[in-house]
């Protein structure tokens, strides 16, 4: 799977001071049979030396939905984008997909500051099923003798309105949020983020969409948590200062973005992103938000 390092490679190239969203569903597909635990470890270490002591976070496997694996066929569902996908998989097959995985992760962690996130979570319980693996994962692990990480932070992706809506409840249990912002879009503004019959609706900038980053990074900071943006709208550099206004701490994006973002970060001011989320989240619609964005553009 050289597809992963090679990519933190071109992060490290253009200045990335880690990787906000490692997804692993590459390492899964295309093949007859599920990768082993010392397999995934030789991955995530190997991602994790092309950028020595970065913080590098890692996606449990996020399939469901539009992605398949082969060797683990879903079943035939009436709604994929809300059935059996992310988090939820992970959880109901813990041996097969998400032990496993946990473990690679954790031995991968003895040697870098690796950062578990789980995808698809809308609840609590959620965190604390996936938690209470994560020490069955670490108690296998000192039994057998291998190293690991005694400790390591397990986040969560806010993806869908639940988990923005219930971030109070989640900030408890998670130790930090990266906000998915595509998924975030398609599911609340209910609308395919593939489907070119309603690609009009969908607006990352939609004030409903803005509203829950809002509402979770405020959450968030009453924990003490921290809130990235990993989905495409933390890569795009007119967002950058509305993001910051709204609370955001941390962005990601795809390694040739970088410069961009950095730019945009240091050209923004925090007074006048905060008085720019405060307008954006009044705004009455997502062409009101882009015209803010085209007005601080030209300021
Ligand atoms: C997201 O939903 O914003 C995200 C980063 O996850 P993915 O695009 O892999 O679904
Ligand atoms: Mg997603």
């Amino acid at each position: 799977m050289p597809q992963l390092p090679a990519e933190a490679r071109a992060a490290r190239s253009w200045g990335a001071e880690g990787v906000g969203l490692l997804r692993t569903e590459l390492l899964f597909l295309e093949r007859p049979d599920l990768p082993g635990e010392d397999e995934q470890l030789a991955l995530y270490q190997s991602v994790a030396a092309e950028l020595p002591g970065a913080p590098i976070t890692v996606r449990t496997l996020d399939v469901g939905g539009d992605k398949h694996l082969p060797a683990f066929p879903l079943p035939k569902e009436d709604n994929p984008f809300l059935g059996w996908r992310g988090i939820r998989i992970g959880l109901s097959e813990p041996e097969t997909i998400l032990l496993p995985q946990l473990r690679a992760l954790l031995r991968a962690g003895a040697g870098a500051p690796i950062k578990i996130m789980l995808p698809m979570v809308s609840a609590a319980d959620e965190v604390r099923q996936a938690r209470a693996l994560l020490r069955r994962a670490q108690a296998e692990l000192a039994a057998a003798g291998l190293p690991h990480a005694a400790q390591i932070e397990l986040g969560i992706m806010v993806e869908v309105p639940a988990a923005a809506l219930n971030a109070e409840a989640l900030a408890r249990e998670a130790d930090f949020f990266s906000v998915g912002t595509n998924d975030l879009t398609q599911y609340t503004l209910a609308c395919d983020r593939g489907n070119s019959r309603v690609a009009g609706l969908y607006q990352p900038l939609d004030p409903a969409v803005l509203r829950l980053i809002a509402m979770a990074c405020e959450a968030a900071h009453r924990h003490g948590r921290h809130v990235a943006v990993c989905g495409e709208l933390g890569g795009n550099p007119r967002a950058t200062a509305l993001l910051i206004g709204l609370g955001v701490d941390e962005l990601s994006c795809a390694p040739a973005a970088i410069p961009h973002v950095r730019a945009a970060i240091r050209a923004a001011d925090s007074a006048a992103a905060q008085a720019l989320a405060a307008q954006a989240l009044l705004a009455a619609g997502p062409d009101e938000v882009q015209k803010l964005l085209d007005q601080l553009e030209q300021a």
